[in-house]
Formats: C-alpha cells, structure tokens, sequence
C-alpha cells in the first residue's frame, strides 16, 4: 500500500476516535466520572502534604464536563463545594494541618469552575460538528442509495435489453431454421396437390419422399428447441461416475454417424489410465453437440486431434478438441457459450442452427463441475480448439 494512502487511513482512525468517545452509554460515562472522583481524589489524599493542592480534582472535573457538559459542571461544582466544606470541617477541628487551605480551595475552585466552563464550550463545538458530519454522512449515504437505485435501473433495463436481442435472435434463428423445410414441403405437397394424377409414380414417389424428409426436419427442429428450453430451464444434477475417458470416446465416436465421421481424420491422443468424474450422460452429450459442430462447420477431408492431458499438479484433467475449420473471430470468442449466439458469418448461411449447442455443453460441463471453453487465433482457416475441463479422478 502506499505510504500516503497509509497515512490517509491513520489520519481518518485518529479523526474517529473523539466520536468514539461521545458515544459512550449513560452508564458507562457515570462509571467513568465515578472512576476519574476516586483516582482523583485518592491523589488529592496522597498528595496532600507536600503539595496541598488540588490539581488532581482536575481530572474528573474535565471528564464530568466532557461527558455530562454543563450538567457535569454544575455536579461537578456541588460535590466539589461538599468536599471543601467536608474538608474545611476537619481543618476547623483540628483533624488537618494546613493553614492555607482556605485560599488554595478558592482558587481551585476558580480554577475548576473555569476549566469546567472551557471543556463544556470544547465539547459543545465538538458536538456541531459531529452533527455537521452526520447530516453530510447522512447526505452522502442518500446519494449513494439514489446511486444504487440509478444502477439497478440501468442494470435491469440492459438484462431487458439483452433478454429482448436473444428472443430477437431466437426468432430469427429458429424462422432461419424453419424456412427451408417449410418451403421444400410446401413446394411438395403443391406440386402433388396441382398435378399429383399427372406425375409419373417414380416422381410422385419422389415429391412424397421430399415432404417426408422435410416433416421430419420440422420435426427434429421443434424437438431440438423443446431439448434446450427443458435443459435450459431445468437442468437435473449430474450423477457423476468414473469414466475412462479413453474408452468412452472411442464409444461416442462409435456412436455417431458412419459416413459423417469416415469424413474426417480423426487422430487420439488419449493416456489409457487418464479417469475423470463426471455424468456418462450429460458428457455424451456435450461430446455430441462437439461433434455435431464438426459435422456443419469444418471441411470434410480434415483432421480432428482429440488430446486427454493431466498435469501433475492439477487435480483437473483436460480434454482438447481440435479442428481445421474456420476458427472462430477473435471478437466473438467471448459470446459463443450464451444462449442462442451464432456467428455472424453463420447468420442467414447455408448451415442450421439454433445458436443453443454450446450453451447447453456450458450448462452441463457446470453441473458436473467442470469448464468447457474455446481456444482460436481467430485467424480463417485455422482451426478452433474446444476445451473440457473435468475433476481428475485420483488413485488415492
Ligand atoms: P448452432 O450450431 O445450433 O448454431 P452452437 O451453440 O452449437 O449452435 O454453436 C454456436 C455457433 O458457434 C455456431 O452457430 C457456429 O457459428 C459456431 N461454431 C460452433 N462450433 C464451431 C466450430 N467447430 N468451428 C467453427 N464455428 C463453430
């Protein structure tokens, strides 16, 4: 820290401590003046014969005033008086010895009266100006409160702001998404409703055979958006296992599809004993919508690396998935987990999309208690790689 901002701080805990003080309970200050009558009056006694004086009565004189101001000083100078008069009494009857007694009272009792009056004037002008403080504290508060409130405002109007672009984008996704099917089955059942008893069977059977595979995609996308929105709303919690993540890829990549995988060169980098913990389920799916990715974004006749790595210290094991597509734009880099975000270049493209996968991948990697995040130079052509990271399972 600075040695000035040290300094500030010093300065702003000695400032405190007088308020400190005056925030002493009723009690605790009549036990303070009560404390300050007897050392003071026990150093009246002690001190007594060689210096007779009552200096020692100044204490709780200051204290009383301090705390109590002019109502300590006016108790303070009647139990004063009491004590000379006590005093005065032993002196008439012999009991002490000083003679100038009488004239060291008066003046004491001057001396007390006067410093009494000057600790109640200090105390008086300290107290106008802890109330001056308390009303810019209470001033400042109010504007920081006003400050938070003007926040909060901005803060929910830009997540309405945010929340109206993604249901913006959503429209648009899913309306992209819906276009070309709808159109192919339209075109379809048109054709076969205008000139059906015309068409030969093998071209009927054809435009038939059009309008199927089109329900079916209209179909397969109203069950890939009903699949996100339920993830989305309701994630169940993981039931992580140990899984060899060797083994398990070599399964998911069995899994998909013949000809799309025979596309690719696929290279496995993958330590047969690297074990990780996590929910078979939500990681095949992850891994699916992975390479589902692949499948609509990367060139066929390219190489995807398929890297497991742990390093010692870590109690995470990482796995990296890396393809010679277009990469992904350095300024997108950090939007490509949200919901329903696809890259511009994929906006209004040839391929699909709902803009969900990836945010789905993010949910799940989360409820297993690990990261998935994307590595690219952004540079065209070379390639993306994207990252899980999952709790290692440990031998001990
Ligand atoms: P979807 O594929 O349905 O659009 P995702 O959330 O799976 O949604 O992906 C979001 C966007 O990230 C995609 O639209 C695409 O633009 C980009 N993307 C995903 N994977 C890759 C990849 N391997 N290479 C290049 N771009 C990708």
């Amino acid at each position: 820290m600075k040695y000035y901002a040290r300094i500030g701080i010093l300065l702003h805990q000695l400032r405190m401590i007088p308020l400190t003080w005056l925030n002493l309970s009723w009690g605790s200050q009549l036990l303070l003046v009560t404390f300050s009558y007897v050392v003071g009056i026990s150093g009246l006694w002690l001190l007594f014969p060689p210096t007779h004086n009552g200096s020692s009565m100044f204490l709780p004189i200051v204290i009383a005033c301090w705390l109590f101001r002019y109502r300590g000083l006016l108790t303070a100078m009647v139990l004063n008086g009491i004590a000379f008069q006590l005093t005065y009494i032993f002196l008439l009857r012999g009991l002490l010895p000083d003679q100038a007694f009488v004239v060291g009272g008066i003046v004491g009792f001057i001396t007390s009266l006067g410093l009494g009056i000057i600790v109640c004037w200090l105390r008086a002008a300290v107290d106008q100006v802890r109330m001056a403080r308390q009303r810019v504290q209470a001033a400042e508060q109010e504007q920081l409160r006003i400050h938070l409130q003007e926040q909060q405002i901005a803060l929910a109007y830009e997540q309405q702001r945010k929340i109206n672009a993604l249901k913006d984008q959503f429209l648009l996704n899913v309306s992209h998404e819906l276009r070309t099917p709808l159109t192919v089955l339209g075109g379809s059942l048109e054709i076969l409703h205008d000139f059906g008893e015309r068409l030969d069977p093998t071209t009927r059977a054809q435009y038939m055979k059009h309008a199927i595979e089109s329900q079916e995609d209209l179909a397969a996308l109203v069950d890939r958006v009903l699949d996100a929105t339920e993830i989305i709303s309701d994630i169940p919690g993981a039931r992580p296992e140990a899984i060899n993540v060797r083994h398990f890829l070599q399964d998911v990549l069995t899994q998909l599809k013949a000809p799309e995988i025979a596309a690719y060169t696929i290279h496995l980098q993958l330590p047969d004993q690297l074990m990780v913990w996590a929910d078979p389920q939500f990681l095949r799916q992850v891994l699916h919508n992975l390479f589902s990715n692949i499948f609509k974004y990367v060139p066929t006749r390219t190489e995807i690396h398929i890297e497991g790595v742990q390093s010692k210290s870590s109690s995470f094991v990482n796995i990296h998935i890396r393809d010679e597509g277009p990469g992904i734009p350095a300024d997108e880099l950090s939007l490509i987990f949200e919901k329903f975000v696809r890259l511009k270049r994929d906006i209004g493209g040839p391929t699909r999309g709902t803009g969900l996968g990836l945010y789905i991948c993010k949910q799940l990697m989360e409820a297993m208690g690990g990261r998935i995040w994307v590595e690219s130079s952004g540079q065209p052509d070379q390639g993306s790689c994207f990252c899980l990271s999952l709790p290692a399972v440990t031998s001990d």
